[in-house]
């Protein structure tokens, strides 16, 4: 990016990076570092922190990490560690990059929990998840004490080495931090580390059976790889203290900043794995990359250059106010990429037949049009026309309304980059239109009006023969069906779903007394 470029889409992240690196001086080099869960596929939200975090590395001199936070074996998959390996490059990013994986780590991340533990700052509980939760408090309620909290750290360390080891059911036990059960901020009360886990893991195999929470891993993931600036979502925000705290009491040397963002929030579209997992479980669309979802994939087949992903993660901006982005911002990005960059063609959705009765069936007409109405560079190509051909079902009405500027009886038309065309009359088998008879009038190329007319619309045409036929694809917007378990999922996104304009709708629901 230009300098000018970047002074035009400064925000309040660039500000401390470059306090950091010119007035505070506290770093030479900034890493940044993109943390997918591999639990699904990328979204368009995604793709707004990829944007953010690999062009701050890339516009500072610095790097970006793509990690994989893979601590939940559960829900995590190699699947879905390549489809986001590939989206990542597919937007223009981390192409000559190495790929770091929390699993990396898990021996050093085991050898820190030794550390808060030997240091009497963590403990094992041999509680279950629900008496620690009920134990918890609330905003206005203390948290209570765990009649484990004061276990020797000797105590502690074999516990956890067992717990290591396999010798403990899950649920039996886990390693939580002590910190303070009164705090304001419930993050910390004594929050959870380790938790026993007896899964196989997609890299690691059996080799663990403990794995570490997101608030214990990711911030001493950012210490190991030297990361810098640590850059989430506002819903973090809460967990910054801790953060802070794990990694002053882990003694690692250089701390990384957590600066938090508002999330991108793209009207009638589902920005939530989880929510993309249930649609697709239930078999409300495809897969992953169904083009009617806002994954990176569908996106991708919908027809979305990357580059309009891109401008568009651009022209939102980054902030710390939570906004909802309008669908029509990410259409405008797309609609001007593909305008400047791709080659135009003419397409019959609904074909009707038409036959040109003043043309032989062997004549034919050859007409060279461009590639591309505002672009010469795209060339042209030949169009031939010949007695039958095909125009959409739209394009013709029998019984006109006042306005229609289309085909009709005794009405001309002029088929694009063509001739002016009159129809004569229409065959129909009961009430269907099976075709049309028309006459092409003589002299009407290169956009002449035949005398004494003026002819207002233009329409697509292929030639019967010298055609191919393609798929395309209309953007369905109705969910049948549903389950309770879906229904409840998405509650509170209902009034919004019915409002939402038929093609832009991810998955309006059918039945309308939910
Ligand atoms: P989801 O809610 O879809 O499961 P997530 O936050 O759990 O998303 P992660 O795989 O953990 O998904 O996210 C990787 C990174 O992408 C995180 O840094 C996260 O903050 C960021 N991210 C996720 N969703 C959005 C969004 N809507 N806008 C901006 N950044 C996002
Ligand atoms: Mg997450």
């Amino acid at each position: 990016m230009s300098q000018k470029e970047l002074q035009k889409t400064k925000n309040f992240i660039n500000q401390i990076i470059e306090n950091d690196l010119y007035n505070q001086k506290t770093h030479t080099k900034i890493k940044t570092r993109f943390p997918p869960e591999p639990n699904g596929f990328l979204h368009i939200g995604h793709a707004k922190s990829i944007c953010l975090n690999f062009k701050l590395a890339s516009n500072y001199g610095g790097t970006c990490n793509l990690r994989f936070d893979d601590t939940n074996p559960i829900t995590e998959n190699s699947e879905y560690v390549e489809s986001i390996k590939e989206d990542v490059r597919w937007l223009g990013f981390g192409e000559n990059e190495a790929i770091h994986y929390t699993s990396d780590y898990f021996e050093q991340l085991y050898g820190f929990a030794c550390k808060l533990i030997k240091d009497e700052k963590a403990y094992v509980d041999t509680q279950t998840y629900e008496i620690i939760k009920s134990q918890r408090g609330t905003l206005t309620i203390p948290g209570i004490d765990s009649p484990f909290r004061n276990r020797t750290a000797i105590e502690n360390l074999s516990l956890f080495e067992k717990m290591k080891n396999g010798e403990f059911q899950e649920g039996s036990h886990v390693l939580r931090a002590k910190i303070d059960m009164t705090s304001p901020n419930l993050n910390m009360r004594d929050p959870t580390l380790y938790r026993i886990r007896k899964v196989n893991h997609h890299r690691t195999g059996e080799k663990w059976c403990i794995y570490p929470t997101y608030d214990f891993s990711h911030c001493l993931s950012d210490a190991i790889e030297g990361v810098t600036h640590s850059i989430c979502t506002l819903e973090f925000e809460d967990h910054r203290p801790l953060y802070d705290w794990v990694i002053d009491n882990s003694g690692v040397q250089k701390k990384p900043k957590q600066i938090e963002f508002s999330r991108l929030d793209l009207n009638y579209s589902i920005t939530s794995k989880r929510k993309l997992l249930s649609l697709i479980k239930e078999n409300h669309v495809e897969g992953w990359d169904d083009p009617r979802l806002p994954t990176i994939k569908g996106m991708r087949r919908r027809g979305y250059p990357p580059e309009a992903i891109v401008k568009f993660c651009d022209l939102i901006g980054v902030t710390k106010k939570q906004a909802t982005i309008d669908f029509s911002q990410l259409e405008n990005c797309v609609r001007e990429n593909l305008d400047k960059n791709t080659p135009r063609t003419m397409v019959v959705a609904q074909p009707l037949k038409i036959i040109i009765e003043n043309l032989e069936p062997s004549e034919e007409i050859v007409i060279n049009a461009p590639n591309h109405p505002k672009d010469l560079s795209f060339g042209s190509r030949n169009l031939i026309l010949k007695r039958e051909l095909f125009i959409d079902k739209n394009d013709f009405m029998e019984t006109p309304t006042k306005k229609y500027r289309r085909l009709s009886i005794g009405k001309e038309v002029r088929l694009r980059y063509g001739f002016v065309i009159r129809c004569s009359e229409v065959i129909k088998e009961g009430n269907e239109i099976k075709e049309l008879r028309c006459e092409y009038i003589k002299d009407t190329l290169n956009g002449k009006n035949p005398p004494g007319k003026k002819v207002k619309g233009i329409i697509h045409w292929i030639s019967a023969e010298n055609s191919q036929s393609i798929s395309l694809r209309a953007f369905c917007s109705r969910i049948v069906n549903p389950s309770l378990e879906f229904l409840s999922l998405f509650a509170n996104l209902k009034s919004f779903l019915f409002d939402a304009p038929k093609d832009k709708v991810v998955m309006p629901l059918a039945n309308k007394n939910l």
